[in-house]
């Protein structure tokens, strides 16, 4: 333990961005395979000195004080310095499990495969089988590490219930998120049946067209990445265009993300770089990477779309913000408003006909695709929320295996989920609920955007001009102050549902 002086609150978000500058490139060195080893708790133990519980109570104790904002300011150092305290204690395990996951192998075919790459081939297999075998075998592989998952997720839980003197993780997220996740499940759950009955005909209809006569009834998980890339139809979708489509679209908004010295791009095929394409905002705005692998399909346009949205988003903060909003925010339910209205580009059919020299009634079946696939990942994220608020709730009870998981996912998808597949499926801090509120809030901005803009919103500068005033306020507002503005309630999913079963 650290026995040094206790920094005021500038000095310590000063060294902060130090701090998670230095994070945020080591992490990317390991995601885009340029580095083979994760050597994170080595800069954890340099930073030691920032981390301590006196510098944490210091923090807490001037939140007593000061206006609205000035509290929100030091909540959100206070909340850092927690998860720094929290990662300093647990850097080393993180880097065990990660580097344990990269050195994981599954033999395909007599080749040896890392699994990250087992996941990228997953998604371009063009054999049912093929994936359904490969998919098998990352399957096991991948579960071998759920006691090490789950071991992880328990030592986080106890220090951060011994931190924040709060023992139960439900009440944790909800304060910092500022929403009651259980009413956000109830409106979802109730979303996802009003949108059942097109899901069911769109889901035949796609099944059949994407995975072939020969499916089972249930297809498993393995082929979600195929689906996802909807790889029948890559025949229009290559990967070569995908980059060039993508900035011309980003162009008719106004943005010009090729020119812009922000953003650094990383478009290049590596063998261990995740097939996940993301936005790893160093230091916003100055350094924002844009990460993306592309594979062919119409999932690199919607990939690069959606991570645009993010990059234009911490690229084009106000730099005379405080750090703290610009980099720093209670959730990640803000950000993905901006990644979910650019990636929702590629569900308007006249940017199919637009971009791809395809006929009015082609650009509409191939945009139904879209609605289809948004409808599946949409029931997918609110099964996945209310499995998550299960696991929590009664988290001394988790195992290795979860047959809700299974359930859930398996009934509100058609696609069979696996009960050892939930560890490795959930990301941290009930993320799943940040995408499902920007679901519901981007469909509310689009519907804005179509009232203030036009039906020609996706490619008109005036949306531009809209979205980069929003840009502009950084990580400050909430997503729910963003649907005061909108004029909408928070949890009015009404665009939402007509977004959905627009098809
Ligand atoms: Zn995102």
């Amino acid at each position: 333990m650290s026995t040094t002086a206790v920094r005021s609150p500038a000095e310590f978000e000063q060294q902060l961005q130090r701090y998670l500058y230095e994070r945020s490139e080591e992490g990317r060195l390991v995601r885009v395979g340029e580095k083979e080893v994760s050597e994170q708790a080595a800069i954890v133990a340099r930073y030691a000195d920032l981390f301590s519980r006196e510098q944490l109570q210091a923090l807490r104790a001037e939140e007593e004080s000061g206006g609205a904002e000035q509290r929100e300011w030091l909540y959100r150092l206070r909340k850092t310095c927690e998860s720094g305290l929290v990662a300093a204690e647990l850097a080393e395990k993180e880097d065990e499990l990660e580097n344990a996951l990269l050195a994981a192998r599954v033999t395909f075919k007599g080749e040896e495969l890392p699994l990250r790459s087992a996941l990228a081939q997953l998604a371009v297999l063009p054999d049912y089988n093929d994936r359904d075998e490969l998919g098998d075998l990352h399957r096991r592989a991948s579960a071998e590490f759920n006691e090490q998952r789950l071991s992880l997720l328990r030592e986080y839980d106890e220090l951060e219930a011994d931190l924040t003197d709060e023992p139960d993780p439900v009440a944790r997220t909800e304060d910092e998120k500022q929403i009651s996740l259980r009413d956000l499940e109830a409106v979802l759950r109730t979303t996802s049946e009003q949108i059942e009955a097109t899901f069911l005909e769109l889901r035949e209809s796609w099944f059949e067209r994407l995975l072939g006569p020969e499916r089972e009834p249930q297809p498993s998980s393995a082929h979600m990445g195929y689906i996802r890339r909807l790889s029948p139809l890559d025949g229009t979708y290559t990967k070569d265009r995908a980059t060039d489509v993508c900035l011309q679209t980003l162009s008719a908004l106004g943005f010009d993300v090729a020119a812009d010295r922000n953003i650094r791009l990383d478009l290049d095929d590596r063998p261990q770089k995740s097939p996940r394409a993301c936005v790893i905002a160093s230091d916003p705005p100055k350094v924002v990477h844009l990460i993306t692998r592309a594979q062919g399909g119409l999932h690199d346009y919607q990939a690069f779309m959606h991570e645009a949205g993010h990059a234009l988003h911490y690229a084009g903060c106000d730099p005379t913000l405080p750090y703290t909003f610009r980099r720093i925010s209670r959730d990640h339910a803000l950000t993905e408003i901006y990644s979910y209205i650019c990636e929702a580009i590629t569900r308007e059919a006249g940017w199919h006909a637009q971009h791809f020299g395809l006929s009015d009634e082609a650009a509409a079946t191939n945009a139904e695709a879209t609605v289809f696939l948004e409808a599946l990942l949409f029931r997918r994220y609110a099964a996945k929320l209310q499995f998550e608020l299960g696991f929590w709730s009664s988290f001394e009870n988790a195992g290795t295996t979860s047959d809700d998981y299974a359930e859930k996912l398996t009934a509100a998808t058609g696609v069979r989920y696996l009960r050892e597949g939930h560890l490795a499926d959930m990301d941290a801090g009930f993320y799943s609920a940040d995408y499902l509120r920007a679901w519901i809030r981007h469909a509310q901005l689009r519907a804005h955007l179509i009232d203030e803009v036009g039906d020609d919103w996706w490619r008109n500068a005036k949306t531009g001009e809209i979205l980069r005033a929003l840009f502009a306020e950084g990580t400050k507002p909430s997503s729910e102050e963003i649907a005061a503005r909108l004029g909408y309630e928070p949890f009015d999913t009404t665009p939402l549902i007509a977004e959905l079963t627009s098809a």
